[in-house]
């Protein structure tokens, strides 16, 4: 949103113009229009919070009714209220909630039943699906697969890939996650392979938009001494929002997210062994924090084609290094 300020537009400005227009002349600098309008859909229908609350249970999974009170209650107002109702905080479904409700489903030719049933569930889910992970609507997103994304080296922050997909229900996860194509496929036959050698793997974080990053950064911050940092990108310097990288745990560490301990782990050595020929390369690895940027993290494992991730094993060299030395031509 920073980029908006510095020209000084308003947001209601841009929308207001819709997709007509491309360039905008303003104080002889022109502006790509375009790319004006992709920072507008980073207006989510949550905060970036309650939007990772959402991912994390897997959506809105069973019906709430008028006098429930949940934490799924403060996102179905905050939701409603994006849609210009106006609701309190609280987590009661109250008499305003349900009248708003019925609102929104009038308007969008759902059932009125003032309840929070299977088909406006459906209908919130993949209104929210969209927030998660962007559909790229036909804008031209170069592809990132490969590009050097560190601690000195970030991405655009309205950076999407094209083609996000979710994962399948196949695939051992944690709420919902969406990759790119090409990564899903490569995590889906990796998980198979995987599962006939006795070894299940979870995928517990895969893409993360700017937002989202955003937000588990400042929560870092705030849980987590002053050392939060080395195990932490800061937004826009995420490889998670190349859509390419997935966290994974085991089932013999009791699916412990983000645990040093999956390294060591029966899952850990599975990947070690076998996660290359499926393209995978594990961006952390031990000892080379100096190098990297980053202390240790057996979890995190970057998708680059089996080609590149063979290249980076023979040369020895971290992917960090590799990435770089293949930008710059070395
Ligand atoms: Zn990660």
């Amino acid at each position: 949103m920073q980029f908006l300020k510095d020209f000084g537009v308003s947001i209601f400005f841009i929308l207001a113009f819709g997709t007509g227009i491309f360039l905008l002349s303003r104080g002889g600098v022109e502006l790509d229009f375009s790319a004006l309008l992709n920072r507008a859909t980073a207006i989510l229908s949550l905060s970036a919070g309650s939007l990772n609350g959402w991912r994390a249970e897997g959506g809105f999974t069973k019906d709430v009714f008028p006098g429930e009170k949940s934490h799924f209650i403060s996102y179905l107002k905050e939701y409603l209220a994006s849609r210009g109702a106006s609701l309190g905080s609280s987590s009661l479904f109250d008499d305003k909630t349900q009248s708003a409700l019925i609102d929104f489903q009038k308007n969008n030719s759902l059932p009125t039943t003032g309840a929070l049933d299977a088909g406006t569930r459906a209908f919130i889910n993949d209104d929210l699906a969209e927030d998660l992970c962007p559909s790229s609507d036909g804008n031209e997103q170069e592809d990132d697969t490969l590009e050097s994304v560190s601690r000195d080296h970030e991405l655009r922050d309205d950076y999407a890939p094209a083609n996000l997909v979710l994962l399948p229900d196949e695939v051992r996860k944690n709420g919902i996650i969406c990759v790119t194509e090409d990564t899903a496929d490569a995590l889906l036959s990796m998980m198979r392979a995987a599962s006939n050698d006795g070894i299940y793997l979870r995928v517990t974080s895969g893409f993360r938009r700017f937002e989202i990053q955003e937000y588990l950064y400042d929560l870092y911050k705030k849980i987590n001494g002053p050392d939060f940092w080395r195990g932490i990108a800061s937004p826009g310097h995420s490889e998670h929002q190349l859509g390419t990288t997935v966290d994974l745990t085991g089932l013999s560490i009791k699916n412990a997210s983000t645990s040093a301990a999956f390294g060591k782990s029966k899952e850990g050595s599975w990947m070690s062994l076998h996660a290359g020929d499926y393209g995978f390369v594990m961006s952390y690895p031990d000892g080379k924090e100096s190098v990297t940027g980053y202390k240790y993290e057996p979890w995190h494992w970057r998708f680059v084609g089996v080609d590149v991730a063979k290249k980076v094993r023979a040369s020895g060299k971290t992917l960090c290094e590799f990435l770089k030395d293949l930008s710059s031509g070395k």
